[in-house]
This record gives C-alpha cells, structure tokens and sequence, in this order.
C-alpha cells in the first residue's frame, strides 16, 4: 500500500485502514510510519523549497484569491507587464539588474513571454527593466516570487558594483555570508561575485559561481593554536600550497609586532596580512595600516600585502584606499537594500492600460552605443540613432518565447566581465 502522510486525510484514511482490518499490530505499526514520516519530512530551516515556489506558496494571498474570483468567473485576459522602479536606495543614481537566471527560471513553462534585461545590465530608475506578457491568470501566481528574486540580488549585485568602483584594481572579497539566511548565501554571493566581488567565502556559494572559495584564518585558529605565528605557520604547513597565505594579525598583539613576527615566520610564502581589529580597539584605522606597512617595508616584506576587513563599506574602501590592499566586505554587500521593483499591468487586451502614477503602454529601452544615453520609445525601430549620432540597441532581450527558453544565459565570470564594462563608463563610475 502506498503510504501518503501529507495531509489529515491520509492519516485518517490509514486508521480507517487499520480498524477495517481489526488488526491491532497493524494499527501500530501504521501509527509509526506516521510519525517517523511526519517528522522526518518536516522542514529542519524556514525556508521555501523550489516546489513551494512554483506552486505558489510564497505568493501573497492576494493573488491566490484574484485567481480563484477569475477561475470562477472564468474571466482571463492577455496583459502585458512591466518590471522598473521610481527610485534606488541611497538615492543612487543607477543599478545592477540581477537575478535574471532564476527569473527566467521561474516562467520556463509557463505560457508567458518574458524580455528582461541579460543580467548585469545597468539601468536607471523609471526604465523598465523586464515584461511578461502572457494570460493574466498565467502570470499572477508569480509576481511576488519574481518581485523577490530581482529586487534582493540587484541590491546586492549593485552595492558589490559600487564597492568594487571605489576598490579600483584591489582585491574585494564577499564575506557576508554569516549575516544573512544561510539558505540564501549561495544566491548573496553569485549577486556579489558578478557585481564587483573577486571571490566569495562560502563553499557553496563558489560552487554556484565556479570558483574556488575564499578566506584566510578566523580568530578561532589563533586562540585555539594559542599563537599568531603558530597559527600561520600551521596553516602554512598543512593547508593546500595553492591557497594564498593570508595572516591574522589582530588577536592577541599588536599588529604592527604581529605583522612582522608572521612574515619573518613564513618568509616569502606570506601573501597578505588581515586586520580584523573591532572598531572599538582601532582609533584611527589608516594610521594603524600605515604603521603596519612601515613596519613591514623596514624589514624587507613590502611584497606583504595588507587586507582589511570588519565593518567595511563603500566609505570605508573610499578612505583606506590609499593604505589598504585589500578589502573584505560583509554585511554592507549581504545585507544590501533591496530596490523596490514593481511589476505592474501596462497593457491590457491589446490596449494601453495602467493604473495610477503609471505610464501606460508597452515600452522599449534603447541605449545608445557611443555615449550611453537612454531612450525610452513606445515603438521598436531597427535603425534609431543618438543625438550624439551613436547607434541605438534595443536593450531587452526575449529569453522566453511560449515558455520555451530561447536564450542562453551567460555564466557568472561573463556577466561580471559585462558588469565590469559597463561600469568603467565616467558616467557610472562617477555617480
Ligand atoms: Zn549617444
């Protein structure tokens, strides 16, 4: 017999079994398979898996019962919607759309047309950055899953983008994992990584991405080894050689000391130091690193590279440029604002439609090629040209056709290569 013990029903329908057979060793035994499975299927995290997802279960219930009055009024209608926001966080000027993947993830299947922009993409506020279009009662189960996967990783993707500008060529590492849902950590990295990151902390996180995990040495090696030296040392002599030596000098000394004893310790094997100092304990923290560097130079270590790392943010990587070699960012980048994308009916039958304080009608974004300026236009045309004379491009980019991807998506290391060209444009770099 096929055992079901998702819902009351089953159970009850398992006892019914049981009596019916006036077995009473039955009734046990079913007893326990009802509660071994009961228990063994419940959810260890607060999470939605991607089952619940598609079926729905994280939708508002909003949209469940507009679903349920259409159904019975067997009312549908073709629509056309459009993804953009008014505003970014912080007033900034411009985002990175992420995302994009599980988006297109999301509608394969469903008969719906998605355009989006490929991942990566810059866009500015007002600008529509995707549509849907398809049968209303198609889509309305999936606006507050697909509201969710773009508005939370073009927060991230975006601050990783603008951290990575003020960084310039330095490295900048993604360490906020511990900050957030570890559920999500995969989804907080790949944003980070193709924004701006150089790599990110988490195993699975990089395997998302294709990359090697990065990381130097926690706090908890130092104590527990019970020395800085010892500690570095250890980690020289049993971790793979591949992986870049990269010393804590804060726990116990004085950096400027530690430096120096680690880097006399493991000689030219030592890649970098990292200060990890709490805020508390700082003072001024550009004048701390100078003093580390003096003191590394004056001996001869001045290939020794200095990272940093706690509470480190765009600002921060702004004032230490000129001391720090490296920056390892947490909760700035993990727990970046969201941008509040709304997705909103703009078509309807055929007809321009919209609600209020929304302009109406289906939309194409032209970018012109040469000097970046925008073009929002109403109607799609080959050859439209800048005022600037440079070519304009049709920016969206259909990757679903009748719920058939027709598109590949890009790997992270090309849309962060994307994102990278983009953002060496003044235009961007500068706001
Ligand atoms: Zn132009």
């Amino acid at each position: 017999m096929k055992i079901l013990v998702d819902s009351d029903v089953c159970i009850e329908f398992l006892y019914y079994k049981a009596y019916y057979n006036a077995n009473r060793l039955l009734i046990i035994e079913l007893c326990l398979i009802v509660w071994y499975k009961t228990n063994s299927m419940k959810k260890k995290f607060h999470i939605a898996d991607d089952a619940e997802i598609f079926n729905g279960k994280v939708t508002d219930i909003y949209f469940h019962r507009t679903l349920e009055i259409l159904k019975r009024k067997t009312l549908d209608k073709p629509v056309v919607m459009e993804v953009r926001t008014r505003s970014l966080p912080h007033s900034w000027q411009w985002g990175i759309l992420a995302g994009v993947e599980e988006a297109v993830n999301l509608f394969e299947n469903k008969r719906v047309n998605l355009e989006i922009l490929p991942e990566g993409t810059v866009f500015y506020p007002g600008e529509p950055v995707a549509e849907i279009s398809g049968m209303y009662q198609e889509i309305c189960l999936y606006e507050t899953a697909m509201l969710g996967l773009l508005c939370q990783a073009t927060g991230i993707a975006t601050t990783a983008a603008r951290c990575r500008i003020a960084a310039g060529g330095k490295s900048l590492l993604s360490f906020g994992a511990r900050r957030m849902h570890p559920a999500i950590a995969p989804m907080i990295e790949r944003s980070a990584y193709i924004g701006g990151c150089d790599g990110v902390s988490t195993v699975a996180g990089a395997e998302l991405i294709g990359i090697e995990p990065s990381g130097t040495m926690p706090h908890a090696l130092v104590l527990l080894i019970g020395g800085t030296v010892e500690a570095t040392k250890a980690f020289h002599g049993i971790i793979d050689k591949k992986i870049k030596r990269i010393a804590l000098i804060d726990t116990f000394q004085d950096e400027k000391f530690e430096a120096v004893n680690v880097a006399k310790a493991i000689g030219k094997s030592l890649y970098a130091v990292r200060i990890d100092t709490p805020a508390s304990r700082r003072g001024n923290f550009k004048e701390l690193i100078k003093e580390v560097r003096w003191e590394l130079d004056l001996r001869g270590f001045k290939n020794v590279r200095i990272f940093v790392s706690g509470g480190i943010d765009e600002e921060k990587i702004r004032e230490l440029s000129g001391v720090a070699d490296g920056y390892g960012v947490g909760t700035a980048i993990s727990n970046s604002p969201s941008v509040d994308f709304a997705l909103d009916i703009v078509e309807l039958n055929g007809e321009p439609i919209a609600k209020r304080g929304k302009e109406s009608g289906k939309k194409f974004l032209f970018r012109c090629e040469k000097c970046f300026t925008d073009y929002i236009k109403t109607e799609y045309n080959k050859k439209l040209y800048c005022n600037c004379g440079g070519k304009l491009k049709n920016m969206m980019v259909k990757f679903i056709k009748n719920g058939k991807v027709i598109k590949g998506l890009s790997m992270p290391d090309k849309i962060r290569d994307y994102v990278f060209a983009q953002i060496k444009n003044p235009e961007i770099s500068g706001g």
